[in-house]
């Protein structure tokens, strides 16, 4: 699995298309108010939950600021690990309850738009709305600038995106969320978070399960493709085989361990 590498050109393009319209969204929710679609699709958030909307957008702004962070839609891997991490121990201190939960996904994945991405969409704001407009920038040129044909994960199954003249791509690349929607909507756009990752992978097997990176591969900052290390305990291998985290050894491995015990068993 080779490092993936981005450039600071990606990281401007994306910047430019959403940091504007992100910020401005968070300033209203922090503040009890919706996110200010020009559109008609307001998202404002439920009446009971609005106080909950607020203090989770608070927490972001406090923590942006705490780690310096001016734009979470293109920060740096290892900002984005540190502001995962204080944030993730405060969401789970919280204890919001599941429709609290949800409503706070449900207001923030308007704001944090990943379907606008992937549909080349980008933000604009226009007297102090924000709206959505066609782009020339979407996912697919961001999997064209990463150079990654095959899954970050399973390093087996294709990842790809085709366009035809512009229009809507017939074929989606798929990427997965590295730090899931569920806990962490405001990183639903921020590029070091999403890993090319084939549908199994990304819906069958990784889902929304909250992965900690110093013990499951991140590719923004691992690199197994020069340097790898690996310590496997077989039993629990094949007791866990869903693990991702060996996903890319477990199977090779476990048919090559196989095969030689076989031999050596006569
Ligand atoms: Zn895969």
């Amino acid at each position: 699995m080779r490092k993936l590498s981005i450039c600071k050109s990606a990281l401007k393009r994306h910047e430019k298309a959403y940091a504007e319209g992100v910020s401005l969204g968070l300033e209203s929710l922090a503040n009890g108010h919706g996110v200010p679609f020009a559109t008609g699709n307001v998202n404002a958030p439920d009446e009971f939950t609005a106080a909950s909307v607020a203090k989770y957008t608070r927490k972001i702004l406090e923590l942006m600021q705490r780690f310096n962070i001016p734009s979470l839609v293109s920060m740096r891997p290892r900002k984005m690990i540190k502001f995962v991490s204080a944030f993730h121990f405060w969401y789970e201190s919280e204890g919001f309850d599941d429709a609290t939960r949800k409503e706070i996904k449900k207001v923030l994945s308007a704001l944090f738009n990943y379907e606008s991405f992937r549909d080349g969409k980008k933000y604009k704001v226009v007297d102090g709305k924000i709206v959505l407009e066609q782009s020339n920038w979407r996912l697919q040129n961001y999997l064209a600038r990463l150079n990654v044909r095959y899954c970050c994960y399973c390093n087996d199954g294709h990842v790809y995106g085709r366009t035809y003249n512009g229009e809507d791509p017939a074929i989606r690349s798929p990427f997965d969320h590295y730090f899931p929607n569920r806990i962490f909507p405001m990183l639903g756009l921020t590029l070091v978070n999403l890993v090319p990752a084939c549908h199994d992978c990304n819906s069958g097997r990784k889902g929304d399960m909250y992965f900690d990176t110093a013990l499951y591969a991140y590719l923004y900052l691992d690199d197994f493709h020069n340097e790898c290390s690996i310590n496997v305990d077989l039993k629990k291998m094949v007791s866990n085989s869903s693990y991702i985290k060996v996903a890319s050894v477990t199977f090779p491995l476990l048919s090559i361990v196989a095969t030689s015990l076989l031999i050596a068993r006569g």
